[in-house]
């Protein structure tokens, strides 16, 4: 809008100056009318042939400067002075031709003054006018014969204060104008509560910084920050207490980190901080701080919350280690800030992906991702749900200390169990209301679609089983083909327990969260029917044992 604005006014401007044009071109119509050639003595047809060069020195000059102008750097003083100074030779020339002292154009400068108030800052518009007023009184001190100097100096102090007048006024009324704007724009950028940059302000200036990082090739590091326990301290405090909270927060950021940090509220009580230059490295140093400050910050009324003190998560990911793109980047951070939650809150994790941490074969790791984006662009519920069952196979794997064979299968089963869904219609995958028992019958096709996408990579075929059976049923109810207890693949019961955690306890439009707790109770509630009694025992354990770490 402010590019939109500023062309707008160039082109009115543009339009201006050359109706103005119309009047130095009559001065020099008059001058040339004055000397018809044919009587032209030989020192009038010099005075023409300078003044002729002098135009043409002046047109070619400006023609150069307006071939140049978009080269030279917008702040430069000679980019500033050039106009003014063509323009004045302009107005200067037609004065001299039409009587210097005693011409009737030098009321032309206005036009300078004006365009220049407009155009440039103030400074540059008093300098311009204040030349303007020494040419015209210089003009009369020199030019004008002694007897005729005090009539022409005294009318052109009026008009040389003229001069100076409009500038001011002109250039003071553009600051202010100026000066509001930006106000206006930073009003629109900032959150009201903690007065930290907002929402929408984050993705432009992320968007741009990732750009300008690039150009110089140094990195930058992401920071999302989320409080922990926070719907807690708002249920006991209220929301002013907890609006208090957030203003803290943002103080105490403001306070750690360096003063070059750009600091946003990402939503309710996430915020987030860019770090152009640093590294992972160096960011989670910057974390660690601001974690340890938080922690020690005396917010008052936090003994009643389940940690004994307002804590926060963080999690981080930097171009171009981890992300290439802003898009990339976010969901890293936002990725590792989940796992920070998960693992214990009131702790830092910077972004790794699994499929990386591992050295699995790059021509398997090439179809996943692949599988992946597609995934992602159909269907972002899905892509989310993946990740989280991945990150909750890796720990549960760890856990059972499968072997690494094991735990490869079932991270690569834990990414592609739900490809099959990229054939099923949009409508079916996102319907609210129940599902009629056709398009269900076409849901369950789901696994068998997912073994037919990879039926051709050998390298997965350990992993063909696991995939098809996710949806089988300790019982002997599931489907697609209805096996029963140890029938199931042994890795296959375990994805069932993970993935169903995961759609009890995840956000989705039409289905109610439950809390972990909650979840827990119903893996309880259906072990030795839906899920294999063991693979429950193990899970409940892994998230238990997650959440014991948790520091109080
Ligand atoms: P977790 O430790 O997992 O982060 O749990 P949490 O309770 O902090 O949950 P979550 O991150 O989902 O926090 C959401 C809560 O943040 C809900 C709401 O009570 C609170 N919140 C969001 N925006 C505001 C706000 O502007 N003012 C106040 N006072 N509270 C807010
Ligand atoms: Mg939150
Ligand atoms: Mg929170």
């Amino acid at each position: 809008m402010d590019n939109d604005n500023r062309l707008k006014i160039k082109q009115i401007l543009n339009i201006i100056k050359v109706s103005s044009l119309a009047f130095p071109a009559i001065a020099f119509l008059q001058y040339y009318a004055q000397i018809p050639i044919k009587n032209a003595s030989l020192t009038s047809l010099k005075q023409q042939l300078v003044v002729t060069s002098i135009l043409i020195a002046i047109l070619v000059i400006y023609s150069l400067w307006i071939y140049l102008q978009s080269r030279i750097d917008n702040k430069t003083v000679i980019k500033k002075l050039i106009d003014p100074i063509i323009s004045m030779s302009i107005v200067l020339l037609s004065v001299i031709l039409t009587g210097s002292y005693q011409s009737n154009y030098k009321f032309l400068f206005i036009f300078v003054i004006l365009f220049t108030s407009i155009e440039c800052d103030r400074t540059t518009s008093i300098i311009v006018a204040l030349l303007s007023a020494l040419i015209i009184l210089g003009i009369d001190l020199f030019a004008a014969p002694s007897s005729e100097v005090n009539t022409h100096f005294e009318d052109d102090i009026v008009l040389a204060f003229v001069f100076v007048i409009i500038s001011w006024t002109v250039s003071y009324y553009d600051e202010i104008r100026k000066k509001h704007i930006v106000y206006l724009k930073e009003l629109a950028n900032i959150d009201g509560l903690t007065e930290l940059y907002n929402h929408r302000y984050f993705y432009d200036y992320l968007s741009a910084e990732i750009e300008n990082c690039k150009k110089k090739s140094i990195p930058l590091s992401l920071l999302f920050i989320d409080i922990d326990n926070f719907k807690c301290y708002n249920d006991i405090y209220g929301h002013q207490k907890g609006d208090e909270v957030l203003r803290a927060i943002a103080y105490i950021m403001k306070a750690t980190f360096p003063k070059d940090t750009f600091l946003a509220r990402y939503g309710g009580e996430e915020f987030a901080a860019v770090f152009s230059g640093y590294s992972e490295d160096k960011a989670v140093v910057e974390a660690e701080r601001l974690r340890r400050a938080v922690q020690e910050y005396p917010f008052g009324n936090h003994e009643s919350l389940p940690t004994g003190n307002l804590t926060i998560s963080v999690g981080l990911s930097s171009y171009p280690l981890k992300a290439k793109t802003d898009a990339e980047l976010i969901k890293g951070a936002d990725d590792a800030c989940y796992r920070a939650k998960f693992l214990s809150k009131n702790r830092v994790e910077a972004y790794s992906s699994i499929l990386d941490e591992f050295h699995f074969s790059p021509e398997v790791i090439t179809q996943i991702k692949t599988l992946i984006a597609v995934i992602n662009a159909k269907d972002k519920y899905t892509y989310r749900h993946v990740e989280r069952v991945v990150f909750y196979c890796t720990i549960l794997a760890d856990q059972l200390k499968l072997s690494d064979n094991e735990k490869r299968n079932l991270i690569y089963s834990a990414y592609l169990h739900d490809i099959g869904k990229i054939n099923i219609a949009e409508e079916i995958l996102i319907k609210t209301e129940p599902l009629t028992p056709e398009e269900w019958a076409i849901l369950q096709n789901h696994p068998q679609y997912a073994v037919d996408i990879i039926k051709s990579n050998t390298a997965l075929d350990e992993v063909k089983p696991i995939i098809l059976q996710h949806h089988e049923r300790y019982d002997g109810k599931g489907y697609p083909m209805g096996l029963k207890g140890d029938e199931i693949h042994p890795l296959a019961r375990l994805l069932t327990v993970v993935d169903a955690f995961d759609a009890m306890t995840a956000l989705r439009p039409y289905q109610k969260t439950r809390s972990y707790a909650q979840a827990i109770d119903e893996l309880k509630h259906c072990s030795g029917t839906q899920f294999d009694p063991e693979a429950v025992k193990a899970f409940i354990q892994c998230v238990e044992e997650k959440n014991s770490e948790r520091v109080v």
